[in-house]
């Protein structure tokens, strides 16, 4: 993405959005496409709780309330991952900074590892709709396909389509009342990082209520154009 510095390339895109806007959905379609790797801390801490570590075991109840997890913690698994080999290539940040310690973090962290900012694009929701589709979410255990029950149910009840057969499973989290939890949570601590990055001159802005392929295109093109 971008020049590259002496030291540093602009490889590093980030998503932001409330929960529900599809940051997820979107940086999926977008690995392939721009050759970076989705990093997901949500998804990290996910598997912190899962594998029962100290942070795992830290993050667990704050996950269920909807609230934000200390960017101490957050920034531990997130320094951690990306001291693996293939993230080098550069990463889509997906639910990250979420807090403007967090965003004042980043750049030395991805000094650390030869990478900086190159876009930021901002996800635009209606907050109304949100909480329809947060709510509605399902994952395959096996493959990580999405699915919702009103916009994108699987053929078979509770069935992956995409590797026949693979159990879908729901997020503790994406319930009506944490959903609001995390909407506050955002709207709070997270949206002012637009102006952050706006400031900064890389941020773009993706109407992200449509159908999924229609924001995949608009996300596509904006990106490149940031590129050329
Ligand atoms: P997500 O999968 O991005 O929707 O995140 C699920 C939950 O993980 C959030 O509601 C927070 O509790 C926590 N979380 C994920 N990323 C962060 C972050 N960057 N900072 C603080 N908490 C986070």
């Amino acid at each position: 993405m971008g020049a590259d510095t002496t030291t540093t390339a602009s490889n590093v895109l980030v998503l932001l959005g409330p929960p529900g806007a599809g940051k997820g959905t979107q940086a999926r379609l977008l690995e392939e496409q721009l050759g970076l790797v989705q990093l997901s801390t949500g998804d990290l801490l996910r598997a912190a709780v899962r594998d029962g570590t100290a942070a795992g075991l830290a993050a667990d109840k704050v996950m269920k309330a909807g609230d934000l997890v200390s960017d101490a913690i957050v920034m531990e698994i997130l320094e951690e991952r990306l001291e693996q080999s293939d993230v080098a290539r550069g990463v889509i940040l997906d639910g990250f900074p979420r807090t403007s310690a967090q965003a004042e973090a980043l750049d030395a962290l991805l000094a650390r590892h030869g990478m900086s900012v190159g876009a930021a694009v901002a996800l635009t929701v209606d907050d109304n709709a949100m909480v329809e589709r947060v709510s509605g979410r399902a994952t395959c255990a096996i493959c990580g396909e999405g699915y919702h029950d009103q916009f994108k149910p699987p053929a078979k009840p509770d069935t992956c389509d995409v590797c026949d057969g693979g159990p879908l499973t729901r997020r503790a989290d994406d319930n009506a009342q944490t959903v609001i939890a995390r909407l506050q949570a955002y709207h709070a601590q997270t949206a002012p990082l637009i102006d952050h990055f706006e400031n900064r001159g890389v941020l773009r802005r993706v109407d992200a209520m449509g159908p999924i392929p229609e924001i995949a295109g608009s996300l596509g093109n904006v990106v490149k154009a940031l590129n050329s």
